[in-house]
């Protein structure tokens, strides 16, 4: 065999192995006559951490029909037709559970970013814009993606779909309309309802149809994952308790996406922000967070502009009537999140340059280069506004899970390393927790919020998300200059007991499903996959 037979071959099995990993019953038998049934393996001496937190132990790990079937001591008896794979010295984990990723899932499939990292399910349709469902359904339940897929309902996608756009003078009618599309997305799969308060449909939005939107998650024990309306750090609390009322008032679960206080200084600060979410907890609401591990945030230009002068307003208008006003409204803004030097432009015909050096080299003050040069929608920049220490805290918090926010096409390296980041400062005993403590951040406490009952952790029945690592070389690689650079140590992932990644070999498998929230609180796989 030629190379590109053989490695075409070696997808076809993967692919074929990825198929019958999503088969139903029904379609098991057809599938398995057209092919050989995925392949049985059994992972020998690893030091297991099981995603629950408790502490590691040596011991084997057999998979078969893409499923963990014994785990601990398995004999040679259990084991046979499995092909053995020697992992001594390696830690075996179940795959990460990412619940706040981006990208277009068909032009990026393969998501190996995440792959690398051993995440092997990640959330998409995030801060409120997401793919339109139930309309587009049928596509991703037919789509083959290098980790399983998790769908989000988009607040501001399903304001589009109820004909609300940009409006903030929502009638009884707009409500119901809202209302029902919510319902149509849950019944079609979503697995809860995303917002983005910071952006134009977000900004537009009331209390009042923000629970009319999120009672519908109730009844299914769905959650709202919220980008706060502000993250600054003299808002974030009237942010945060927005968020908690809109769970009182809904009876839905709460999550705060990518949890930070911008600007906000110092280990009391988050312990501050963190008591609020307690507090809440206290009075017996679910609320839950998750957090990337950079002090860096990365968004639209947008943000910088006052509302006057985004949409629905005209921006030409702004800037013709009442220029004066926006230049120091930008100059003092970008002032107060630390000056243009921390703006990285990631976008645009001008990424890779800060504001600063863009000012510099265009000799005009940065205000003017903004309100000309780049006006809202023109551009994404990462902005170096967090605190170490704040954002080391958040960390900590047993209850924040690690997500990366992250995807192929940001140029933020939070996509390509948020993961593998958090295990090399638990490894190296900066991170304030164990490498137990890292996993069950990285796996069960995420999938726990999902509802994924069968991934998450390494038990017997569980579906086979698993990842193999060198705990003495797993690190980030990936930088603002180079966003996209793979993790390294990271031996191997699987995705419903596929090889999706293996470190330093090209593979092409596409193991993962979109798996669909049913109306039972159960993940299915795809019908007739
Ligand atoms: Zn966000």
């Amino acid at each position: 065999m030629s190379e590109r037979e053989r490695s075409s071959s070696r997808s076809r099995v993967a692919r074929v192995g990825a198929l019958l990993a999503c088969a139903s019953l029904a379609s098991f038998a057809a599938a398995q006559e057209a092919a050989s049934p995925a392949r049985a393996f059994c992972i020998r001496g690893a030091t297991l951490v099981d995603g629950s937190g408790s502490p590691a132990r040596r011991g084997d790990l057999l998979v078969r029909e893409g499923r963990i079937v014994a785990l601990g001591e398995v004999d040679d008896v259990a084991a046979r037709g499995a092909e053995s794979i020697e992992a001594e010295g390696l830690v075996l984990a179940p795959g990460f559970v990412d619940v706040h990723a981006h990208g277009d899932a068909f032009e990026h499939a393969r998501f190996e970013g995440f792959l690398a990292q051993g995440v092997t399910t990640i959330a998409l349709g995030l801060d409120g814009g997401s793919p339109r469902l139930p309309e587009e359904a049928e596509r991703y339940a037919a789509g083959e993606f290098g980790p399983n897929l998790v769908l989000f309902a988009g607040h501001a996608t399903l304001r589009t779909t109820a004909g609300c756009g940009l409006r903030s003078d929502l009638g009884a009618e707009d409500l119901a309309r809202l209302s029902a599309a919510v319902e149509a997305a849950l019944a079609a799969g979503a697995v809860g309802l995303s917002l983005g308060l910071e952006y134009d449909a977000g900004r537009a939005s009331s209390m009042d149809e923000l629970v009319t939107c999120a009672k519908p998650l109730a009844a299914r024990d769905a959650f709202v994952a919220c980008h706060l309306r502000s993250e600054d750090d003299a808002a974030i609390a009237s942010a945060l308790q927005e968020l908690l009322s809109i769970g009182r008032a809904s009876g839905a679960r709460v999550h705060v996406s990518h949890l930070k206080v911008v600007l906000g200084r110092g280990e009391e600060r988050a312990t501050e922000v963190l008591a609020l979410l307690d507090a809440a907890r206290a009075q017996g609401q679910r609320v839950s967070a998750d957090l990337y591990p950079y002090t860096a945030s990365y968004t639209g230009i947008d943000l910088l502009f006052p509302a006057w002068a985004r949409p629905p307003h005209s921006y030409g208008a702004a800037l013709h009537e009442r220029r004066a006003e926006l230049l120091a409204h930008l100059k003092e803004r970008v002032n107060a999140r630390n000056g243009p030097a921390a703006t990285l432009l990631g976008s645009g015909k001008w990424k890779g340059k800060t504001l600063e050096e863009l000012a510099r080299e265009l000799e005009r003050p940065f205000e003017e280069v903004l309100a000309e040069d780049l006006p809202p929608g023109s551009a994404s920049a990462a902005y170096f506004v967090m605190d170490e220490r704040a954002m080391r805290r958040f960390l900590r918090d047993p209850e924040v899970m690690i997500a990366s926010d992250g995807g192929p096409s940001l140029a933020h390296p939070r996509g390509y390393g948020s993961q593998a980041r958090v295990l090399r400062l638990a490894l190296d005993g900066e991170a304030g927790f164990t490498l137990e403590e890292a996993v069950r951040k990285l796996a069960s406490l995420p999938a726990a919020t999902l509802r994924l009952r069968e991934r998450g952790v390494l038990r017997v029945g569980a579906r086979a998300d698993l990842v193999l690592f060198d705990p003495q070389r797993v690190r980030d690689r990936a930088s603002f200059e180079e966003p996209r650079r793979l993790a390294e140590g990271v031996r191997a992932t699987w995705v419903n007991g596929v090889l999706a990644y293996e470190e330093g070999h090209a593979n092409d498998a596409r193991a993962g499903c979109w798996l669909r929230a049913t109306d039972a609180l159960e993940f299915s796989l795809p019908a007739g996959r």
